[in-house]
C-alpha cells in the first residue's frame, strides 16, 4: 500500500535570513513526522523529504507559506514508508555542493521538457546528451547514447567541461542530473563557456521517468535515499545497464562496502550482497572496521 509520499524539490532564490528558517524548519518537520533532508543557503533551497500522505499534504502547505517558496515545483514519488531514517537540516553556503558560485543562473541552458527530449531522438536529432551526475549514478541508469563523465562529484563539472566535452561547442547539447538543480548552474557554465546551443532536461529525469518509463531512460535512477535505486522501466531491455561486480548478471542495484575505511560504491546483485557479506572483497571482510549495521 502505497500511503506515503516522497518529495524533491529545490529553487534558487535569494533568502534573507536562511538560518532561522532552516531552525523553524527542523522544528517543524520533526513535530510532523517528516523525514529527509533539506538545505537551505541564501541563495535557496534544496531538499528530498518523505512522509504520509496527509503529512506532506502539510509539508506542502508550511513550505510554500513563505512567499520565497510560493511556486516551489515539488516532484512526488508514491511510497510504501519513509525514504529515510531521520530528519536533516542543514544550513549551507550552496545549495549544491560545486565550484559554480561565479556562473551566473541567467546564463542557463534552456529548458528542454520531457516531450521536447523524446521529440529530438524521434526525429533523430543531430544532439549531444550529457549526465551531469556522478560516476556512479551515470553507471547505473543512463539516457540512451548519453555521455557519461567519470566525475567523483560535481565540484569537477569545470574540467569535465575543458578535458571531455570541448569539441561540442557547436553541436546541439543537452544536460540533465536527478531533480534538474545541478543543470541549473552546469548548463550555466557550459553556456558562458561559448557552447552555442545548450539545454536542460526540465525536472530532470525524475520528472522524465514518471511520465515516459519504458523509452529513452535505460536502466535504474540512483537515489540518495533508503531506496537507493528506481527502477522505471518494466520491459526487459529497459531494466538494466549495469552488471553485478561479483556474478555479472544485469542489476540496477548497489552498495557501499561495509568497510567503513573503503565504503566504495560497488554495483551488486542482491544474492552477492548477501554472500558476500555487503563487502568488496576478502580484505574488507576481515575488516575490523565494519559496519555494525547491514545497510543497503
Ligand atoms: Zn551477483
Ligand atoms: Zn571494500
Amino acid at each position: 500500500m502505497n500511503n506515503y509520499k516522497i518529495l524533491l524539490f529545490y529553487k534558487y532564490v535569494d533568502i534573507e535570513d536562511p538560518e532561522t528558517i532552516a531552525k523553524v524548519h527542523l522544528e517543524w518537520c520533526l513535530a510532523n513526522e517528516i523525514k529527509g533532508r533539506v538545505f537551505f543557503a541564501s541563495e535557496g533551497v534544496n531538499g528530498t523529504v518523505s512522509g504520509t500522505i496527509g503529512n506532506i499534504e502539510n509539508y506542502k502547505r508550511h513550505l510554500t507559506g513563505y512567499s520565497y517558496f510560493k511556486d516551489i515545483w515539488f516532484k512526488e514519488d508514491d511510497a510504501e514508508e519513509h525514504a529515510f531514517k531521520k530528519m536533516h537540516v542543514r544550513l549551507k553556503n550552496q545549495i549544491v555542493n560545486g565550484d559554480l558560485t561565479d556562473v551566473s543562473l541567467e546564463s542557463g541552458g534552456k529548458k528542454l521538457s520531457p516531450e521536447d527530449l523524446i521529440k529530438f531522438y524521434k526525429d533523430k536529432k543531430d544532439f549531444i546528451i550529457i549526465d551531469a551526475r556522478n560516476w556512479y549514478e551515470s553507471k547505473i541508469g543512463r539516457f540512451k547514447n548519453a555521455i557519461t563523465p567519470p566525475m567523483k562529484n560535481f565540484r569537477e563539472w569545470k574540467k569535465v567541461v575543458e578535458d571531455d566535452l570541448n569539441d561540442y561547442k557547436d553541436k546541439t547539447v543537452v544536460t540533465y542530473c536527478t531533480g534538474g538543480i545541478r543543470c541549473e548552474k552546469a548548463s550555466a557554465y557550459m553556456v558562458e563557456k561559448g557552447f552555442k546551443d545548450v539545454y536542460q532536461l526540465e525536472g530532470g529525469i525524475f520528472n522524465f521517468i514518471k511520465k515516459y518509463p519504458d523509452t529513452f531512460w535505460e536502466g535504474g535512477m540512483f537515489v540518495f535515499d533508503e531506496r537507493r535505486v528506481i527502477n522505471p522501466n518494466s520491459k526487459e531491455e529497459l531494466m538494466h545497464v549495469a552488471e553485478c561486480y561479483f556474478c555479472g548478471k544485469p542489476t540496477s542495484y548497489y552498495i557501499n562496502c561495509h568497510n567503513v575505511n573503503c565504503d566504495r560504491i560497488i554495483v551488486s546483485c542482491h544474492e552477492c550482497k548477501a554472500e558476500n557479506d555487503y563487502c568488496c572483497s576478502d580484505e574488507c571482510r576481515e575488516s575490523k572496521n565494519k559496519r555494525k549495521v547491514y545497510h543497503g
